[in-house]
């Protein structure tokens, strides 16, 4: 066998037994998270599903390889929740989860937080301005996606023609504020880029977020700002 061969055969067979733990896992019993997001724990986590019928985990690698898309079990049951209202209140809009938490909690790379199930990214979906349409195109960088930029409108900074579509973000967050709340659990903050916000504020749905009180951070080391405009992170708290 060629060389290159080989190294593609071991490549696979790697990328199969570290998603063993994935393709295993069971999600049944309590979680528990302990301490805060940004130094804590989880215990007996959820695995968010790799897809479902409006959306899909955006990178193989961070699901199987890194073990990032597990969250508590309330929050688990709140993201799959809010994707069914979705199907309602956004149609043909398919979503993409990002990084959640690690297997057992505890640091994850490039996050600060992530650390005890309770915090999970999401992709902000984009719209084709041309023809009032989902633009796809971008969604299927994998990790990659964390590196696309915006401008302060929210203009994908390569291609003029891809905007964040905020009415849809707002749409999503009211989702998971309801089922959140069905779940014992509320929204505690969402980060987002404080240059974004006013764009996102003055959307129909915005503006309900706004109403319902749903606490957005207010300011922002420079770098974690620059970094949340292709998602918004979200942070919830267990209240019972
Ligand atoms: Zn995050």
């Amino acid at each position: 066998m060629k060389r290159r061969y080989w190294f593609l055969l071991i490549l696979s067979i790697t990328f199969v037994i570290l998603s063993i733990p994935e393709l295993i896992h069971k999600n049944e019993g309590k979680s528990k998270s302990s301490g805060t997001v940004g130094k804590g724990k989880l215990e007996n986590p959820y695995l968010v599903p790799w897809s479902g019928k409006n959306f899909r985990y955006f990178s193989p690698i961070s699901y199987f390889v890194f073990d990032n898309g597990y969250t508590h079990a309330k929050v688990h049951k709140t993201i799959l929740e809010a994707y069914k209202t979705c199907e309602t209140t956004c149609p043909n809009i398919h979503f993409k989860i990002m990084e959640c938490s690690d297997k057992s909690g505890s640091k994850l790379l490039f996050h600060k937080t992530h650390q005890n199930g309770l915090s999970v990214d999401f992709m902000s979906p984009k719209i084709k301005t041309s023809r009032k349409k989902q633009s796809l195109l971008f969604d299927q960088l994998g990790l990659w996606h964390y590196l696309l930029e915006f401008s302060n409108s929210g203009q994908l900074n390569f291609s003029k023609n891809t905007n964040i579509d905020f009415e849809t973000i707002a749409r999503h967050i009211l989702a998971l504020d309801k089922a959140a709340r069905n779940n014992g659990l509320h929204i505690k903050k969402i980060i987002f880029r404080i240059e974004l916000k006013d764009d996102f504020f003055k959307t129909p749905s915005g503006k309900k977020v706004k109403q319902k009180g749903i606490y957005f951070a207010q300011a922002l080391p420079n770098w974690t700002n620059r970094v949340h405009d292709d998602h918004y992170h979200v942070d919830f708290e267990i209240l019972r």
